[in-house]
């Protein structure tokens, strides 16, 4: 593909980092929505052709990484052990995370008067309630759960089937998981194909925003930044200092210490994967966890564990419903709780996945989709954020659980 381009200018286009693009297109959005007024709603269909592609993607990609990621657990006892340790403190804190963001979110009011209308696809606003919500996660008919698109369903589905094919055994399942692991290869190339579209769609859903709301829009946008960065401030310094303090049993500055390498890395890839030798090397040689728990709880939590994601979009759904004017009930509030917990699980760790998740959030929620519009242009900022702290969150698991199992190098830990 690497023809030469008839002009320069193009040439330094294709060259140019995606999150930088997707700033550009922002901001060229915001500017011809600001000229055109009204008129900017022509460019929307170009906006709405890069929602209607994430939208393609989320019944595979969450189904497929998810079966993956449950399938590469090993079955012995002590994995076992260890694998629910890690796994009920990955929810908990999760589901803490987005406590927190949502209760941020309260506060703060980013979206407070930008009085949004939703278009066609705003959902009823019947919220059923959460008994109801808790029974209709199970499928009757995992097929039709995969058609309808209803995310909760499928995600409960992947789970027993992932575990199941963990349970036959290796030999048996192995030609099931291979299918899934190259489906899931496919789904991430996919994303990465849709993503490179993404400059042009928030360029035609900026301009569209812009021009229909007014700049007024861009303010709040400050405050969702604001909110995430203090979120993810509060999650690591207040909440994972407690858990290591009261649960662990650890003094947290030396965890405080240890993170500083990892986290410099997450900020500026934006992948947990990519962190991963990052945040294994901090783990045994900093904090003294083992090689066994690093190597075992550490990928599993770069994969499943997303407390930021799981806050970030605690933030922006509360935000969008603002925007909109959306009054959200309690059972709204479980709702998000329990399904960004969930779907932080199928968020894979790379640089805008979580974005594709928050759709998934909204969808749920009955938020409109088109929400994403207005955030998606800040991802980037809001990813380095969300990156750092999933990271933090999967050593923060890493070190307790290796207390807990007697596989802490306490000398190591104490050191200074
Ligand atoms: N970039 C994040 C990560 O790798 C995932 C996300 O987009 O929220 O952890």
């Amino acid at each position: 593909m690497d023809h030469n381009s008839p002009s320069n200018k193009l040439g330094l286009w294709t060259g140019l980092a995606l999150w930088k693009k997707i700033l550009i297109g922002m901001v060229l959005g915001v500017a011809v929505g600001a000229l055109l007024g009204k008129d900017a709603a022509l460019l929307k269909p170009i906006g709405t052709l890069f929602i209607n592609a994430i939208k393609m993607l989320i019944v595979p990609l969450v189904f497929c990484s998810l079966v993956v990621g449950i399938t590469s657990m090993k079955d012995t006892r002590k994995m076992g052990r260890i694998g629910g340790k890690a796994i009920v403190l990955y929810l908990l804190t999760t589901a803490v995370a987005i406590a927190i963001g949502l209760g941020l979110s309260a506060v703060i009011q980013p979206g407070a008067g930008l009085n949004m209308t939703a278009s066609q696809s705003s959902v009823a606003k019947d919220a059923p309630a959460l008994v109801q919500t808790l029974l209709a996660m199970i499928p009757q008919n995992p097929i039709k759960a995969l058609a309808a698109g209803n995310i909760l369903q499928i995600i409960v589905f992947a789970i027993g089937l992932g575990v199941s094919l963990v349970l036959i055994g290796e030999e048996k399942a192995a030609p099931a998981v291979k299918v899934f692991q190259s489906l899931a290869e496919a789904m991430y190339k996919l994303t990465e194909i849709v993503m490179a579209f993404a400059p042009y769609g928030i360029f035609g859903l900026m301009a569209w925003v812009a021009g229909t709301y007014g700049l007024d829009v861009l303010l709040p946008l400050i405050k969702v930044v604001g909110a995430v960065y203090l979120g993810a401030l509060i999650h690591v310094v207040v909440f994972y200092s407690g858990v290591l303090t009261f649960l662990g049993r650890l003094n947290p500055r030396r965890y405080l210490k240890a993170i500083t390498n990892p986290a410099a890395v997450a900020f500026t890839t934006s992948s947990s994967s990519g962190t991963l030798p990052a945040t294994i090397k901090a783990s045994r040689e900093e904090m003294g966890v083992s090689e066994g728990v690093s190597g075992f709880v550490l990928p599993l939590g770069a994969t499943i564990n997303m407390d930021g994601t799981a806050l970030y979009q605690g933030v922006c759904a509360l935000f969008i419903a603002q925007a909109f004017g959306i009054d959200l009930s309690m059972a709204d509030y479980m709702t998000i709780i329990l399904t960004a917990t969930l779907a932080s699980i199928g968020t894979a760790g790379v640089p805008g996945a979580g974005l594709i998740m928050l759709s998934l959030v909204l969808s749920t929620v009955g938020l409109p989709i088109e929400g994403l519009a207005i955030v998606a242009g800040i991802d980037r900022i809001l990813d380095m954020a969300r990156t750092t702290i999933n990271i933090c969150g999967d050593m923060m698991v890493a070190v307790v659980i290796a207390k807990s199992e007697k596989e802490l190098d306490q000398a190591v830990y104490d050191a200074d």
